[in-house]
């Protein structure tokens, strides 16, 4: 399935497709490295170096030449041989090519959303004076007409899933995830796996939304029905992680929704960790708060680096704490402690 269909505006056959190259002018420019005229040794002529004065031979073109110049010359100045090795670097270009602004720009929005450039970096001033320097017919737009260009080009490529997911012969699964961004804000994500009509699994995030809390069962049923009344997949349903999905939609499921739910692995592992870490609880919370003291002001942190320091251990510019439901953090937290513990040990007694 093409994704770049919308892509380019017709002239054009692909953004990288040269049809006639022309070496660029610095190939040749080897020669500059060389004597101006050929000298002739028992017949053949022979090219010879500026600095070190070897003749070498020029009959099959000019490859042992730039071979000898970027690597070989044991005379040259070693700035000289960089520039030069720097211009054999570079692809030869088309010298046919036509400034499009239309394919530019389609292009750069490319570039922003996968650079996630922030939008206001398009009113810097010394922008347009860089952009002079390429191609000063390039005029460039400001943050509002960038950021319109970046939603157009979201809606184009759900519209172009969207009908890819339409017209799909075979059935979609659902993942989906729940995180608490830093605003304590709640985010869903939904992500759709399908094999799509070459036979190629396919993975495409189609809902990234808040999700107003609390995050029951039942919310996160409904926010899934919106995302597959939205996208037209309600009856394409294969398998997903939602059981109250299959208690109320039934009718709509394959085998009415029986082998609907795959529990999460991820999920049930960290519930085992979890109820793992109840036995060791008490200690870990110890550390916790311990740790919190310490990241809580600066001189306590002074405290404990100079506590460090004098046991040959780094200081640190700042604790780290963990989040509780994630036990991975948990981990990170307790090793790093770990490493610390005696400082630690003489440092609690001061303050409790
Ligand atoms: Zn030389």
């Amino acid at each position: 399935m093409a994704s770049n269909t919308t892509e380019g505006s017709g002239t054009h056959e692909s953004e990288e497709g040269h049809t006639s190259l022309t070496p660029r002018r610095t190939w040749s420019n080897v020669w500059e490295h060389f004597q101006k005229d050929l000298v002739d040794v028992d017949g053949e002529l022979k090219a010879v170096c500026k600095y070190c004065q070897l003749k070498l031979v020029t009959k099959s073109g000019t490859s042992s030449l730039r071979g000898h110049i970027a690597n070989a010359c044991p005379a040259i100045d070693s700035a000289i041989r960089k520039r030069f090795q720097a211009s054999m670097s570079k692809q030869p270009v088309d010298t046919n090519f036509v400034f499009d602004a239309q394919l530019c720009r389609k292009a750069m929005i490319k570039y922003i959303i996968h650079a996630e450039v922030p939008f206001l970096q398009f009113e810097d001033h010394y922008l347009q004076p860089w952009i002079d320097t390429m191609q000063p017919t390039l005029i460039v737009k400001g943050r509002h007409t960038i950021r319109s260009d970046c939603f157009k080009k979201f809606e184009d490529l759900k519209k172009e899933l969207h009908t890819e997911l339409q017209s799909l012969d075979s059935r979609v699964c659902l993942t989906s995830d729940i995180w608490t961004a830093s605003q304590n804000l709640g985010y869903m994500a939904i992500t759709a796996q399908y094999v799509d009509a070459e036979f190629k699994i396919k993975k495409k995030i189609i809902w990234f939304k808040v999700l107003e809390y609390p995050h029951s069962g039942f919310a996160i049923e409904e926010e899934t029905m919106r995302c597959l009344t939205e996208w037209g997949l309600r009856y394409k349903l294969f398998t997903s992680a939602c059981e109250e999905l299959v208690r109320n939609h039934k009718h709509e499921l394959l085998f009415e929704g029986e082998h609907l739910h795959v529990r999460c692995s991820a999920h049930i592992l960290n519930i085992l960790v979890q109820d793992g870490m109840t036995v060791i609880h008490t200690a870990i919370k110890k550390i916790r708060e311990l740790l919190k003291h310490i990241d809580s002001s600066v001189s306590r942190l002074q405290m404990f680096n100079s506590l460090a320091k004098g046991m040959g251990l780094a200081s640190k510019s700042g604790i780290y704490l963990d989040i509780p439901t994630r036990w991975n953090s948990t981990f990170k937290m307790l090793r790093e402690a770990l490493k610390y513990k005696a400082v630690l040990n003489s440092y609690a007694p001061k303050i409790f």
